[in-house]
């Protein structure tokens, strides 16, 4: 097995999560190695084709991202504001993985990619380090602590940890492949939504005529056609996507349409359903494009761009943490004492047994406490992103992007200071790790008074 080295902290998963958790221990003084499985930077933020952040970002690496993402034209940082909630504008994700290299190389973080974690190096209950496989064999590497941000939960996992599945075993949120469409011309296709404004649950803008492709475009966003699926049915039209809506929301490219569309339902940890998933995936946004150019306006000249890359996996493993933050707390705008970071995300479901997309907003937020962070029963281990302890619903609100970014800064710093105390990241005092947040302008949601600036 060939030896990796000896770091201060190990990040598993270079997702939004991975990124930032590495960067951030790494500003705070820890020499860090990100492993990351593919051959991607940024996991679901770049190759899922996300465009847009569910909710503020809050100050930090993520912010710093969105910024250079900016000054490339690549995001127009502009808040937009929903009946479900505040957003942090729009970006483009192959600029998002542009910046996100910069970054990293800055930094000075240590990656390693095509590097799959298979398993945990363990000393009775406490992570020594991981065992992975690459192209010439198994690998392995140490740190002092570890974070878990593959989105999986697979190394905590690996430790020991206990962990939920869906709202019940084997019910989670369908896998959805974001797929973009270009040379749309997007005033026509403004045109036959505002015509046909019944057949739509919702559409943006809704005030008045469509315009050239600028700012009103960029906000443009469509949610519904059943209808027209209908109709195409009683045509002949083989449609074959699970559900009987779409959505489709502009992107920062000109005439670019970005859907999401397409649905599997199946365990993204089982590996007969993944090979499925990323199969039928790609056949639905054949149809769908299809569809659009035989029965939306705007869509008759239009090409096919991309598949996202990566498969877009919105539930698997939730670890079981010191605390289990709950759909009460994400409701009732709860504060607390240990919180690391306020999140105004909406809860975002796409129920696993049926066809119903639910948007909730969360008001002013809700705290995010640092024992969400914490596998109950494995020491020298912290969890960031999607596979945080949460309950199914709190979950559909912390598994967007502001959200796993605010806990992956947290322990990105907590796992850096436990390095250099040569403590337990269960035995820092949660105030060092406060402090080092605020410091960085995260808002905590400590306090009920507590807004995010620009909510
Ligand atoms: C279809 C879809 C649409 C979404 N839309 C939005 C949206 O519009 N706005 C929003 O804010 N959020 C959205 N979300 C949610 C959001 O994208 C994700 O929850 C978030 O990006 C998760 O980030 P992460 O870093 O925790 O995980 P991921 O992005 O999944 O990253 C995990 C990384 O870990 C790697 N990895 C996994 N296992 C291992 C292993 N064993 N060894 C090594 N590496 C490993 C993976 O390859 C991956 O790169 C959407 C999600 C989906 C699926």
């Amino acid at each position: 097995m060939e030896f990796f080295g000896e770091y201060d902290v190990i990040v598993v998963g270079a997702g939004i999560s991975g990124v930032v958790a590495s960067v951030a221990a790494q500003q705070a003084g820890a020499r860090c190695l990100l492993v990351e499985g593919s051959g991607i930077l940024g996991g679901l933020l770049s190759g899922g084709r996300l465009n847009r952040p569910n909710g503020i970002v809050q100050p930090g690496v993520h912010k710093e991202l969105l910024v250079r993402a900016r000054n490339y034209g690549g995001a127009d940082d502009a808040i937009q504001r929903w009946p479900w909630g505040t957003y942090s504008g729009l970006f483009d994700p192959e600029v998002m993985q542009r910046v996100i290299i910069e970054t990293l190389e800055e930094s000075g973080v240590d990656i390693l990619l095509y590097s799959q974690v298979t398993d945990a190096v363990m000393e009775g209950r406490t992570l020594k380090g991981i065992v992975f496989q690459t192209k010439s064999g198994p690998g392995v590497a140490y740190a002092r602590c570890l974070i878990d941000a593959s989105g999986d939960g697979d190394l905590a996992a690996r430790a020991g940890a206990s962990f939920m599945l869906g709202a019940a075993e084997e019910t989670m949120q369908p896998m959805t492949n974001y797929f973009r469409i270009l040379n749309v011309d997007l005033v026509a296709l403004m045109g036959d939504c505002q015509a046909n404004k019944h057949d739509l649950t919702n559409v943006y803008p809704d005030d008045g005529l469509p315009r050239e492709n600028g700012e009103y475009a960029l906000k443009f966003f469509a949610n519904g056609f059943s209808e027209r699926i209908s109709k195409a049915r009683s045509d002949g039209f083989q449609w074959i996507v699970p559900r009987d809506s779409i959505v489709l929301k502009a992107g920062m490219l000109p005439g670019e349409i970005n859907l999401n569309a397409t649905r599997f339902h199946g365990n993204a940890l089982d590996p007969r359903d993944r090979t499925r998933a990323a199969i039928e995936l790609r056949k639905q946004a054949y149809c769908i494009h299809d569809f659009l150019r035989r029965y939306v306006d705007g869509f008759q000249n239009s090409v096919l761009y991309d598949i996202a890359p990566t498969l877009g996996v919105r539930e698997t493993r939730r670890v079981i943490g010191d605390y289990v933050l709950t759909k009460e707390d994400v409701r009732t705008e709860a504060r607390f004492d240990d919180a690391i970071g306020l999140s105004n995300c909406p809860i975002d479901i796409h129920q696993p047994d049926g066809r119903k997309l639910i948007m909730e907003s969360v008001g002013n937020g809700y705290g995010i406490p640092f024992r969400c962070l914490l596998p109950k029963g494995v020491e020298n281990l912290l969890v960031a992103g999607r596979c945080i302890s949460s309950d199914p619903v709190a979950f559909s609100s912390t598994r967007n992007t502001p959200a796993c970014a605010l806990t992956a800064e947290a322990a990105g710093v907590a796992a850096a200071q436990a390095a250099k105390a040569n403590i337990r990241p269960r035995d820092l005092e949660v105030r060092d790790i406060q402090e080092s947040l605020h410091k960085r302008g995260v808002v905590l949601g400590t306090d009920p008074q507590q807004r995010i600036p620009g909510s």
